[in-house]
């Protein structure tokens, strides 16, 4: 099939422009069609009175010199997007009666723990082997996923039993088997608002790869997470490309089991042999006639669930927020001991039980300040989804919508509660930055869903348990000739995951590629 695009790629999240700037690295030409006004999808940054936020990115592992993701960055944007490192601890967690800094070197990490462990040393070590073995191991499905059979068939024969140790258990299941503390059990899984699957139910090898890629310190884009749309958008259109938004794919055409290009909300087709797909696995299903679906392949996609939602707060602060209790650490705030618990109800709860607090222009060196001493704050608080569900707007059932006037008026009553209650519990942790607040408002997984089409407003894709990550489901490679999966669900959550799974598609379409993850 003689077209214009070499490829066209569905949605410009990281996934998706990876995916695009590594065929322009092959000189091939990449249509990316994005359905939001701005592109970027979760790593794009929006703006309120003046003060710049980002929607999904906080911190990034991996970046240290020569690092692959490091080395991978700086190749498809030609070095334009920089990272500065996050100085001192990336992470604090502050549980009742104990705070803990997570900070490099790994050594460091290991002396605090034990230091507040003394009695649960050796299941310390234990724990620290197992992350290694299970970001191992994960690695190696991903290999097996999507890598020429030549290659993975050997990788899936001798690493078997390791992924089914790793892969197939879970974060608390591994834990328990390092220690019997509760509290250090608690300690070691805290960060799994990173994944979006809590230690009972998801997978320890996304747990081990997200913790592990951490180990050697955190790192923050400068000029925040917007750069890398505009770079390696760049990359996109030096080769040919484009990256073309408010353009909303409303189906994928297939023909004889053979992609044919996309179908637009505006009734514009455009025909391209290969499409690769960065709006999820169940967005794509969506979108190609059911007739072309392989049985097997939509049923084991339909049976995952999306991963968890969250309630954003947005805060513009002025002032030395540094002098009153800000600094660049990620903040986790802990009501209790009980980790696995969840957000289910905030109607009936009003505190979130963990609360996720960064202040992201104190770890720019690009953010200017100016003599008002600009500032800003990001809040996270995982929830539940059914909380919201009512005015969702893709179930057809569904009661309120927020489009109808008793689904508007309901809709910002609820979001107005959550305002109150999540700047209640902020101004209680920061007592000291609560009159700096100028600006604040929030987001809740209706807004998700609203801005980026993610299912039931998920923060990362489908759920990160066992079962996603051993299912044949989320090969870059699909049951439908051309068409590849990207971004986090073809690889994992989070930033670099979602690069990963955009280069593993790209890849797959143009063989070549390999080189570059070799
Ligand atoms: C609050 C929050 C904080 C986070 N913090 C971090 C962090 O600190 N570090 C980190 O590494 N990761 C973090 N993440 C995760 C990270 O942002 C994501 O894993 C990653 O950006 C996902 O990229 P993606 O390309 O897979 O998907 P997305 O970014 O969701 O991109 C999908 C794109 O497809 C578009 N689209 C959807 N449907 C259509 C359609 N029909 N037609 C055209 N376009 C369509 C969407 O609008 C969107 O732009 C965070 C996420 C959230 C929500």
């Amino acid at each position: 099939m003689k077209t214009q695009w070499d490829a066209i790629v569905i949605g410009s999240g990281i996934g998706g422009l990876a995916a695009a700037a590594a065929l322009a690295d092959a000189d091939k030409k990449a249509l990316v069609l994005e359905r939001h006004a701005k592109a970027g999808g979760l790593t794009q940054t929006f703006e309120r009175q003046g003060f710049r936020f980002n929607v999904g990115v906080h911190y990034l592992g991996g970046l240290g010199e020569g690092q692959i993701n490091r080395r991978l960055f700086d190749h498809l944007s030609g070095g334009r997007i920089r990272f500065a490192p996050i100085p001192g601890a990336y992470d604090r967690l502050h549980f009742p009666d104990l705070t803990l800094d997570f900070a490099p070197p790994q050594t460091a990490l290991r002396a605090t723990l034990k230091n507040a462990f003394p009695a649960e040393a050796a299941g310390i070590d234990k724990y620290f082997a197992a992350l290694a073995d299970g970001a191992r191991a994960l690695g190696n499905v991903f290999t097996i996923r999507s890598a020429p059979w030549p290659i993975a068939t050997p990788v899936a024969w001798s690493n078997r039993q390791a992924i089914e140790r790793w892969v197939g258990r879970t974060t608390w299941e591994v834990v328990c088997d390092c220690t019997a503390d509760e509290r250090l059990r608690a300690v070691l899984t805290a960060q799994w608002g990173d994944y979006g699957s809590r230690p009972l139910d998801g997978s320890f090898a996304a747990h081990a790869l997200v913790m592990q890629h951490y180990l050697d310190g955190a790192w923050y884009p400068v000029g925040g997470s917007g750069v890398f749309a505009q770079e390696l958008g760049k990359t996109i259109q030096a080769a040919g490309g484009e990256v073309r938004t408010s353009a909303e794919v409303t189906a994928i055409r297939v023909q004889g089991k053979q992609v044919a290009g996309v179908t637009l909300a505006n009734g514009e087709a455009i025909d391209c042999a290969r499409v690769i797909s960065d709006i999820g696995l169940h967005n794509t299903l969506r979108r190609l006639p059911s007739s072309e679906i392989d049985y097997q392949w939509m049923s084991d996609g339909y049976d995952m669930q999306p991963s968890m939602g969250y309630v954003g707060l947005y805060l513009g602060l002025e002032g030395d927020i540094a002098a009153h209790g800000a600094d660049a650490a990620n903040r986790w705030f802990f009501d209790d001991w009980d980790i696995n618990r969840l957000w289910r109800d905030p109607f009936d709860e009003p505190r979130a039980p963990a609360l996720f607090v960064s202040f992201p222009s104190l770890r720019d060196p690009a953010h200017e300040p100016g003599p008002a001493r600009r500032h800003t704050a990001e809040v996270v608080a995982l929830v539940d989804w059914s909380a919201f569900a009512q005015w969702d707007r893709s179930d057809p059932t569904g009661g309120l919508r927020p489009e109808t006037a008793a689904g508007r008026e309901s809709y910002a009553a609820f979001k107005d509660l959550l305002h109150r209650n999540l700047r209640a519990q902020f101004d209680q942790r920061f007592p000291g930055l609560a009159p700096m607040v100028k600006m604040s408002e929030v987001s809740t997984p209706i807004s998700v869903a609203h801005y980026t089409g993610a299912e039931h407003g998920a923060m990362y894709g489908l759920e990160t348990t066992p079962r996603r990550f051993l299912t044949p489901a989320l090969r870059p490679r699909t049951p439908v000739r051309g068409l590849y999966l990207a971004g986090q669900d073809a690889g994992t959550p989070g930033v670099t995951g979602a690069f990963f799974g955009g280069l593993m598609a790209a890849a797959s379409c143009e063989p070549k590629l390999w080189s570059l993850l070799r």
